[in-house]
């Protein structure tokens, strides 16, 4: 009986062992499948601005996210946007897993040319915003649109040609840094890569190098500051003069100096472009047309800085923290 019930028991063994590698092969392939890349809809159109379709740029999307690259993608020819249009996020719900919902039914406009900044507690949503915007992720309630157009409809390359990121941490290529500013508009001629250095105020910095625009930069080159980096960042946005702009402002500690110059720079490539600012100082949204303040993934109060103070609510809170900490 024994010599029967020891290959039985192990027999039992094995077959519980392979039913949990098959439930963790379903789980891998569910996980994976939550994790596939947003996909062009069949009927997918280019977006239009002002009723003119947006011609995509070939190549890879914007870099975005932390880190250098270790490789950059292939040159892309680019058409540049500078038409201004509106985006509108209707009663977006948005979850990265589903157990914890991020964004609960958040609803804004950003007129066509204007500034819309958010501000909160760290983790309150805003850069999932920008995400959602960018169409890294497809919203689970809601939608997003630009000029009418759902963003789901049109084309991801159309979208992202629109769309000009300025990250909180810009990667960086291991390439020259010419390469790295032209990147925004890789058949720009070198007296614009020039100009749009000179506009970010980082075409000092540049000259004052050994090898100027043929600098090395990136993970085995010069390694930048927070603050040049976001200035290689601004440079690419002036070059790639997108309709629709999204800031999302460094978290890290830049020296005033730098802060006030990088947000001078903002102010001034924001003019006259739709732009979506995520701050973490409100020092740079005290001109915007409109701020919202989140809270735990909705907003909580909207409105100018000047409404925002006389409510005598949150922002008006923050703002006080903000001005005794500076002084
Ligand atoms: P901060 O001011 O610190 O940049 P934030 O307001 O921009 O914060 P988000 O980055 O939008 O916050 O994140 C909102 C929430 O979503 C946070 O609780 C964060 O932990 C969570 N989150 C962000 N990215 C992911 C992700 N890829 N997967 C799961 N959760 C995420």
């Amino acid at each position: 009986m024994l010599q029967l019930y020891m290959p039985l028991h192990f027999l039992g063994f094995v077959y519980r062992e392979i039913k949990n590698s098959l439930a963790d092969m379903e789980r891998m392939f569910r996980l994976l499948d939550e994790n596939r890349e947003i996909q062009d809809a069949p009927s997918a159109l280019p977006l239009k601005l002002h009723g003119v379709a947006v011609r995509p740029r070939h190549g890879a999307a914007e870099p975005t996210g932390a880190g250098v690259a270790a490789s950059h993608p292939l040159p892309q020819t680019a058409d540049s946007v500078s038409n201004v249009s509106g985006v509108r996020f209707e009663k977006v719900r948005f979850s990265y897993e589903k157990s914890r919902e991020i964004l609960h039914d958040v609803s804004f406009d950003i007129p066509a040319g204007h500034t819309v900044a958010v501000v909160g507690a760290s983790g309150a949503g805003k850069s999932t915003l920008s995400r959602l915007l960018f169409r890294f992720y497809d919203v689970d309630g809601g939608s997003i649109s630009i000029d009418g157009q759902d963003i789901r409809s049109v084309t991801q390359a159309s979208l992202r040609a629109a769309i000009g990121i300025v990250p909180q941490d810009t990667v960086l290529f291991n390439d020259t840094i010419y390469y790295n500013i032209a990147y925004g508009r890789p058949d720009a001629s070198r007296d614009e890569v020039i100009a749009a250095a000179q506009s970010a105020h980082i075409h000092t910095f540049i000259e004052s190098l050994p090898q100027g625009y043929d600098s090395m930069v990136g993970e085995r080159g010069l390694k930048l500051s927070g603050g040049e980096k976001q200035r290689v960042a601004i440079a690419r946005a002036i070059l790639k003069n997108p309709a629709i702009l999204i800031f999302d402002e460094a978290t890290s500690a830049l020296d005033s100096k730098s802060e006030k110059a990088i947000q001078d720079e903002l102010r001034s490539i924001a003019m006259n472009r739709t732009t979506l600012v995520i701050a973490h100082r409100l020092s740079t949204v005290v001109d915007a047309h409109q701020i919202l303040v989140m809270d735990k993934g909705a907003i909580v109060e909207r409105g100018t800085h000047r409404n925002l103070l006389e409510k005598q609510g949150i922002y008006s809170q923050m703002w006080a923290l903000q001005q005794q900490e500076e002084h």
